[in-house]
């Protein structure tokens, strides 16, 4: 484990966005990427506008090919641009070849768009775990030296139980090591709790959410995540027919206050880039 300190008055926990369209990265791998994005992302900047705050936006490659005036447009802004996946397929499906190509065009598209230098890396659905471990080695030939992409709890999904909750260095059988960071986990007593994004975040009560963090924070620095899509609280009625019932459920749990719910994480911690985040615990 990396032993941390922190450096005052810089921002202690990072703010990351998932950017991807809801239906194609949800429903049908083979969709259109739409116009969506780009009004949900703006939705984002909006409240991040209201506290000064910048953030990371790991960028689904699709979306850079089909948008990158947007992705200009966050280099711009002062936020950091990095990759979540190319195709948004889960990385668990591929064969080394198919990773490695999924891979390549993720940091191509996006640095392409972006004009910066792409080095850190979200998988889709946190689809690396146990029996896909060397994808991290595949990560680290293509030019990734960060990663965010396990979660440290075993879901029905996803995630490795027992994977360390703070940023460590992950050797890897090529040699290198990758620098794992995982998005936030709250251990309380035997318990592991997420709170860094998805239903937990939607539904758990936000003075909850933000006692949590501020509790991770004491010891490493917390990360949280969301789509541009959750700041959007009636797109997902239009999809009522082309996706199930149940799915639309599960997906619209909290929805509503979920943009209330940030604003007060930004007011309780002072949230940043992943990159200025790990710089200030001394991690890069
Ligand atoms: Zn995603």
């Amino acid at each position: 484990m990396i032993a941390l300190a922190r450096r005052d008055s810089q921002p202690v926990a990072a703010f990351t966005v998932d950017v991807e369209d809801w239906y194609q990265s949800c429903v049908d791998y083979d969709a259109p990427i739409t116009e969506r994005v780009v009004r949900n992302v703006h939705r984002v900047l909006a409240v991040l506008d209201e506290f000064a705050v910048k953030a990371t936006f790991f960028v689904q490659g699709r979306v850079a090919e089909a948008f990158p005036k947007l992705i200009q447009e966050l280099v711009i802004e002062g936020h950091e641009i990095q990759s979540h996946g190319h195709s948004h397929r889960p990385l668990s499906r591929m064969n080394r070849a198919e990773l490695r190509d999924e891979c390549e065009r993720a940091r191509a598209t996006v640095e392409d768009a972006a004009g910066t230098r792409v080095t850190a890396f979200r998988a889709q659905d946190f689809s690396i775990g146990a029996e896909n471990l060397w994808a991290l080695d595949v990560l680290a030939e293509v030019g990734f030296s960060v990663d965010s992409s396990i979660f440290p709890i075993r879901t029905p999904r996803y995630g490795i139980s027992g994977w360390p909750l703070g940023p460590h260095e992950v050797a890897l059988p090529g040699g290198g090591v990758m620098l794992e960071v995982p998005v936030a986990v709250w251990k309380s007593g035997p318990c592991r709790i997420p709170v860094a994004g998805g239903g937990y975040f939607r539904l758990a009560p936000a003075t909850l959410l933000a006692r949590a963090l501020r509790s991770i924070a004491d010891t490493r620095p917390p990360v949280v995540y969301c789509h541009p899509y959750e700041f959007n609280a009636t797109e997902l009625a239009e999809y009522r027919g082309a996706a199930s019932a149940g799915l639309l459920f599960s997906q619209g749990l909290g929805r509503d206050s979920f943009v209330r719910r940030v604003r007060h994480l930004l007011t309780s911690l002072p949230f940043g880039r992943f990159d200025t985040v790990l710089s200030a615990w001394g991690l890069t």
